[in-house]
């Protein structure tokens, strides 16, 4: 592994204690840190919970250049802001849950930690920064290139590979493989990662993630086929001859391949997780007035037949409901104190 700062190699240190071991890549010239998933939770200041959540929209920072995760076969590190709330912006991989922390990054994180959560202990903070340790604290370090491990990535995270087919990939040229990922089948990119849905099923996809809670957002995904679209110069891989047409998802800036002849649609590298979080966003984001009149719209669509089957239809309605229910809570917590009969503010 090389330093994405500086290209130096990387030196790997596996640290064990009386009761723990952790293993994490560093390099010694400018200090950054490569932490795998689960190990910036042994790393820095240790608190209640796991500190590896965080805002997986890519915060707007002006990149220099974007930076590929070293562990996994062409994937970007995304700027993320720790703990969602932070100032700190450290740089993560959806694909392997690891964490690049440049030099001096983790002692932000350790002051941040310390600031707003009791701290029960420094975790392995004191080996990174040579502080005196004790003695039986074990150290074992040689070149990370000697112990390199490599994750791979699927078009869709969690998908497994069927078959492989006779399509093209209309991004890079190469045969599309066949997958299979939450009991649904797509087509993908084993080269480029792109993904290949056909017409209704990046709303059958959406249905699937976030345990069902975006399944009645489908204004977007509707829109699609009325959104003024850009000429492109990929190929369809399913009618071989027809050209097909970038549209913007939403009021995103996602852009979307998308067949005017059978309406599928192809979704660049990392694509999917981007409309999942926009969708996410817009789920976060509605205030609960709007969402009791999508709730009624679901309703009544419920029982005038909308677009899918009546069971799914009620799935929507069902997520509408439990959505505005959240956003209520959230907007009037002392209404929801009142019901859990803690005592009034
Ligand atoms: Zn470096
Ligand atoms: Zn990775
Ligand atoms: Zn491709
Ligand atoms: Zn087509």
């Amino acid at each position: 592994m090389r330093c994405l700062n500086c290209g130096t190699e990387m030196m790997n240190n596996q640290v064990s204690t009386k009761n723990d071991l952790i293993s994490y890549d560093m390099c010694e010239k400018c200090g950054s840190l490569w932490l795998d998933a689960g190990e910036l939770d042994k790393m820095a200041f240790q608190v209640e919970g796991s500190i590896e959540y965080c805002s997986q929209e890519p915060v707007e920072e002006p990149e220099k250049q974007i930076r590929k995760c070293p562990r996994c076969d062409n994937s970007n590190l995304y700027p993320v802001r720790f703990l969602n709330e932070t100032d700190i912006i450290l740089h993560h991989c959806r694909n392997c849950g690891g964490f690049w922390l440049d030099g001096g990054e983790l002692d932000l994180v350790d002051k941040e930690l310390a600031k707003i959560m009791p701290v029960k202990g420094k975790g392995f903070s004191d080996f990174v920064n040579n502080v005196h340790v004790p003695y039986w604290y074990k150290r074992v370090k040689r070149k990370s290139s000697e112990i390199e491990t490599r994750v791979e990535v699927l078009p869709i995270k969690g998908a497994k590979l069927e078959r492989t087919t006779t399509d093209q990939c209309p991004a890079c040229g190469k045969p599309l493989d066949e997958y299979t990922v939450f009991s649904m089948r797509f087509e993908g990119c084993p080269a480029c990662k792109g993904v290949w849905l056909f017409k209704d099923e990046l709303r059958r996809l959406k249905n699937k993630v976030e345990h069902g809670s975006m399944r009645w957002l489908n204004d977007e995904i509707n829109n699609i086929e009325k959104t003024s679209a850009v000429a492109t110069k990929r190929i369809c891989p399913k009618c071989k001859n027809v050209r097909m047409v970038s549209v913007l998802f939403g009021k995103s800036s996602i852009v979307i391949d998308w067949c005017p002849q059978c309406h599928g649609m192809w979704l660049d590298q990392d694509e999917f997780d981007s409309v999942t979080e926009y969708l996410k966003d817009e789920l976060y984001g509605m205030h609960s007035k709007e969402m009791e009149k999508k709730a009624l719209d679901e309703v009544k669509l419920l029982w005038s037949g909308g677009p899918e089957s009546r069971y799914e239809e009620l799935l929507d309605v069902k997520a509408t409901i439990s959505a505005l229910i959240n956003a209520t809570i959230f907007e009037h917590p002392t209404f929801v104190k009142l019901c859990l009969g803690a005592p009034r503010l």
